[in-house]
């Protein structure tokens, strides 16, 4: 399972003026043509990375916040010629907000409800719901789990901790098999015990459920975690001094452009 890193900031960024070492709004694309959000950078970093927004056939959002869903960037994207529309799985109430902007026909809505597996090619996915609440009345901001070709990937971001129904719904998904990979919300790094702690993640938070996951069954010793969604007051300016924090939390530091091929964890050898 081929990742590549579109943008991996938190939404303090600025991404207006694009200052040199600007992380772009986080998006990620799973394999060759399905994206999970696209914030207000999404096409700069879609450019960046070389991928063209036609190749895009699924776009999986996460929540309606500003950073992660941005209606002219989702319009730009559906726009691109393609043979069919571009499916768009989202909370319902950020299918709504799409539907009063983009023209009929231009994408083929998919509302998503925690807990609803579903297809993208042969890619198996689950929606889960995250510890993280957007403004709009009702909305369940969604992470999801994805299972292909012996790869099991967690995208958990935006949101912090573990929700009940979470835990449960991957539960049942993964049916015993643990995860290769997670993709965590870090946007407070090592500005630990900040108020930010009931919808985001710091490096020890992250720490203490990877520990309760291993036990529990959930993810595999040998799984890669990436620290994302990467927060430009809570973490270190320096490049080198994020590094050092990722190292320290036995992690992988999120980087705009970065491609990461997932491959099945063999069993040791007994
Ligand atoms: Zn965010
Ligand atoms: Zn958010």
């Amino acid at each position: 399972m081929k990742l590549t890193f579109i943008g991996t900031g938190a939404a303090d960024w600025d991404w207006k003026n694009f200052p040199p070492g600007t992380r772009g709004s986080t998006a990620t694309l799973i394999g060759a043509s399905c994206l999970i959000d696209a914030g207000p950078s999404v096409l700069r970093g879609l450019a960046a990375a070389h991928v063209s927004p036609a190749r895009i056939n699924d776009l999986l959002i996460t929540h309606s916040h500003s950073d992660h869903f941005n209606k002219e960037a989702i319009l730009e994207i559906a726009a691109a010629s393609r043979r069919r529309s571009l499916r768009v799985w989202a909370p319902p109430q950020a299918l709504a907000a799409l539907a009063a902007v983009v023209p009929d026909g231009a994408v083929e809505a998919h509302p998503v409800l925690p807990g609803d597996n579903f297809r993208i090619g042969t890619l198996r996915v689950v929606a889960l719901p995250a510890n993280h609440a957007t403004s709009k009345k009702d909305e369940q901001t969604l992470n999801f789990a994805f299972s292909g070709g012996g790869v099991r990937l967690l995208y958990a971001l935006d949101g912090a901790w573990f929700c009940t129904w979470a835990r449960l719904f991957l539960k049942r998904f993964l049916d015993g098999a643990p995860l290769t990979a997670i993709i965590w919300d870090a946007t407070c790094g090592a500005t630990f015990n900040d108020w930010r702690f009931s919808e985001h993640n710091d490096l020890k938070m992250i720490s203490a459920m990877r520990e309760a996951m291993l036990k529990d069954g959930l993810v595999s010793p040998d799984a890669v975690h990436v620290f994302d969604h990467l927060a430009r007051t809570l973490w270190p300016a320096s490049q080198a001094a994020q590094q050092r924090l990722a190292d320290r939390f036995k992690g992988i530091l999120a980087q705009d452009g970065l491609v990461l091929t997932l491959n099945p964890i063999k069993k040791a050898k007994q």
